[in-house]
């Protein structure tokens, strides 16, 4: 049962009465912005915009100050949840867009709580931290912040729509050589070189390349080179990122990525200490979900690819919630197709823009209609939750 034309109106209506306030948000977090678990300024501009229009908000949820839930609506109905991320990256500010991804989702959720008295069921919003490297859904849903849930929403801007895309399982290994230091000039014979060890272990892996299944990603840098020029070095250290898509193949290369920096090590006499840091998970997409998002965004002229692996993939921890909720992470176009990816300046230009707000505010109609409409629409939760546990 598809919604009607009158909520859909008024939905649109919703998101047409709060879009100058919506742009503005926008426009403050670009101009603002602070990294993971330091978003206080962005968190608490979107808990006075709702406060502004009487939704009170739950603040420094799941342990995070910067985390905050907000729940309009009654109990014992489905509930379904639109996520905003906020945070920045170093150096180049607003590259990944999360300022336009928390504009559209607090107009969703504006939009979606407008009616969801008539409706029946919940709509919530959460504020989620730190998605750059942080993990805050991880510790949002230990926390037990997606229990309970029908289906867990958001968007996140790209340079063109695509209603279903994947990202990779990831973690990252830090790798640190101990070796033997002395004089590089004078007794070279006595040392043992952390650094050689730590520059094999690329050379290594890169060798395994040819092993790696399609999508695989391993990345690294070299975080200390040595302590001079005339020393065989004694400390040297690397991190790499490894990623892979599904957990299964994620493993596998990471056994390789470990032999790597043991085989270096060997090579040159030193150890090697080795630090693991759990990362995202692959993400699921919910199709049933994101094929009527396709159909709210198509209102609105706008035709997404269903998929397309002709752009490469990320990880969000957005893949860890789909594991636990039924998801959708559609992305929607801030810039012309090919023109910029996240994560660089150019991107970062594109999330101040009026094509870049115009985009949010698109993305705000097609969630909150996305949401209303599951919340409405039992046989097609049943659908979504179906698709789910198969
Ligand atoms: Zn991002």
């Amino acid at each position: 049962m598809p919604l009607s034309p009158a909520l859909a109106a008024a939905l649109d209506d919703a998101v047409l009465r709060e879009s100058d306030a919506l742009v503005k948000l926008a426009m403050d977090i670009h101009a603002n912005p602070e990294l993971r678990f330091e978003e206080v300024k962005a968190s608490s501009w979107i808990c006075e915009l709702l406060a502004s229009r009487g939704i009170p908000t739950e603040r420094g949820i799941a342990g995070m100050p910067t985390a905050f839930r907000a729940v309009r609506g009654g109990e014992g109905g489905p509930r379904v949840a639109i996520l905003a991320e906020y945070d920045a990256l170093p150096q180049i500010g607003h590259a990944c867009g999360h300022n336009l991804l928390a504009a559209g989702a607090v107009g969703a959720f504006l939009a979606a709580a407008s009616v969801v008295g008539r409706v029946g069921g919940q709509i919530v919003l959460l504020g989620t931290p730190a998605e750059e490297g942080g993990g805050g859904k991880i510790k949002m849903i230990d926390a037990g912040c997606f229990q309970g849930l029908d289906a867990a929403m958001m968007f996140h801007p790209f340079d063109r729509d695509i209603l279903a895309h994947p990202a990779l399982a990831s973690m990252w290994v830090t790798f640190t050589f101990h070796g033997k230091p002395s004089h590089a000039a004078a007794a070279p014979q006595d040392g043992c070189s952390a650094l050689t060890a730590c520059m094999d272990t690329f050379r290594l892996v890169d060798g395994q390349r040819v092993h790696f299944r399609d999508g695989v990603r391993v990345h690294g840098f070299i975080t200390n080179g040595g302590q001079a020029v005339n020393i065989v070095s004694e400390l040297a250290g690397c991190e790499f990122g490894v990623r892979a898509r599904d957990q299964e193949e994620l493993e596998r290369v990471y056994a390789i990525v470990l032999r790597c920096a043991r085989g270096a090590a060997m090579a040159s006499g030193v150890t090697v200490e080795i630090a693991l840091r759990r990362g995202y998970r692959d993400i699921r997409n919910n199709m049933t979900l994101a094929r009527r998002f396709g159909e709210h965004l198509k209102a609105r002229g706008r035709g997404a690819y269903e998929t397309t692996d002709r752009v490469g993939a990320g990880s969000t921890d957005m893949g860890d919630v789909s594991h636990v909720v039924p998801s959708i992470h559609p992305y929607l176009a801030i810039c012309d197709e090919g023109e910029s990816l996240c994560h660089e300046h150019r991107f970062a230009e594109c999330a101040a823009s009026a094509r870049g707000t115009s985009t949010a505010l698109d993305a705000a109609r097609a969630m909150a209609k996305t949401a209303v409409e599951l919340l409405e629409d039992e046989a097609l939760r049943q659908a979504v939750r179906h698709e789910w546990s198969a």
